[in-house]
């Protein structure tokens, strides 16, 4: 009987609640008002020529390189931030090899090195979620080939510094280190630019959350020339495809939009992050689109919050089971709008489950 790899056969799953999910969503941390107006005036710019091509790739990558400060050897567009993940995996893994991660954290990473046949080494953070750089360091080892970092992470919101992605990079020459910055545009600090002699650091970029374009899928992974080779040839020349090509460059040609986009959502993380405190219900300070929330001690906490919200109109995520999460949930911020229906939804499911600590709306 046919079968999968022993790796497929014994991977953990990934389902992200994806079905039904009417109201307002901040649940995945997606753009909640839309892309540039720029990207749907090309949309209905397209011909039916465009769409019976293969897509080439070559000149937008130019632009994106451009964009980033980086030449065109040094970049790869693909099909999200998850086909670079993917393809760091199948680039670099050998069945056995070791992939490092820090808890809780972006769930691909597992999936794919695990989906390669490496042994995922588990780190988990520190208290309050901070960057537990001394228990990596003591985890690499000559077999660790990926060590995947979320910068900012999720689902938690906090940062790691530059000094240390410089530290574990040299301290695993044999390693692909992945900084993920897929949340960059609401943090401001990246490690581009810090690959001069690290030639095994690469970073990766979507246009999925502060660009408003997840369902169009396309990212970008930034690395050294020579490494960069290697991966493109794993990579389908057509992955990213002609639709999101054609697009992207209008996106990034919009940076008005960006910039009022961000600031809008970052005063909406201020207002819920004061919102939260004023409550006197635990929260991470985050550098990203979302706030990790303590709603209350156990995961039925968590799973009531989310179902009142949905009845108020507004999906949030669950992150109970996550490592440390327990009675979390994760909260994607909009715009001033959104932020407003966010913060009338949030006292009213306060209220009616008791978890404000007696303390009035701020
Ligand atoms: N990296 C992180 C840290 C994320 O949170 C997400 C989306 N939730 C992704 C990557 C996936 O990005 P993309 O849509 O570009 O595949």
């Amino acid at each position: 009987m046919l079968s999968p790899r022993e790796a497929v056969r014994t991977m953990p799953s990934y389902h992200p609640p994806l079905a039904g999910r009417e109201g307002l969503r901040l649940d995945f941390n997606e753009n909640t008002s839309g892309c540039s107006p720029r990207v749907l005036e090309q949309l209905r710019r397209l011909t039916n020529e465009q769409l019976a091509k293969y897509p080439e790739r070559a000149p937008v990558e130019a632009c994106v390189a451009d964009f980033l400060k980086v030449s065109s050897n040094e970049i790869l567009l693909t099909n999200g931030v998850d086909e670079a993940i993917h393809l760091l995996c199948q680039t670099y893994i050998e069945p056995g090899d070791e992939a490092l991660i820090v808890v809780p954290t972006y769930a691909m990473y597992r999936i794919y090195a695990s989906a390669a046949a490496a042994k995922v080494i588990v780190v988990p953070a520190g208290r309050d979620f901070e960057f537990p750089i001394r228990e990596v360091m003591a985890r690499l080892t000559p077999r660790t080939r990926l060590v995947a970092i979320a910068n900012p992470n999720n689902p938690t919101g906090t940062v790691v510094s530059r000094k240390d992605l410089i530290h574990i990079t040299r301290a695993a020459p044999d390693a692909a280190v992945l900084v993920d910055e897929a949340y960059f545009e609401f943090y401001g600090q990246t490690a581009l630019g810090t690959g001069d002699g690290l030639p095994n650091l690469f970073v990766a970029r979507t246009f999925s959350k502060a660009y408003g374009l997840a369902g169009l899928r396309v990212g970008a992974l930034v690395g050294e020339a020579e490494q960069m080779q290697s991966i493109r040839s794993v990579a389908s020349p057509y992955n990213v495809n002609a639709v999101a090509l054609a697009c992207l460059p209008q996106a990034l040609a919009d940076q008005d939009y960006i910039r009022e986009y961000v600031g809008e959502v970052k005063e909406s993380r201020a207002r819920l992050e004061s919102a939260l405190a004023a409550y006197g219900v635990q929260f991470w300070p985050s550098q990203a689109n979302f706030v990790l929330a303590r709603i209350g001690a156990c995961a039925a906490d968590a799973a009531r919050f989310v179902e009142r919200m949905r009845r108020g109109g507004i999906l949030v995520r669950d992150r109970s089971s996550d490592h440390g999460c327990a009675g979390c949930v994760r909260i994607t911020l909009g715009p001033r709008r959104h932020g407003d229906l966010l913060l009338d939804a949030l006292q009213s499911a306060f209220e009616e489950l008791g978890i404000a600590q007696g303390v009035a709306r701020p």
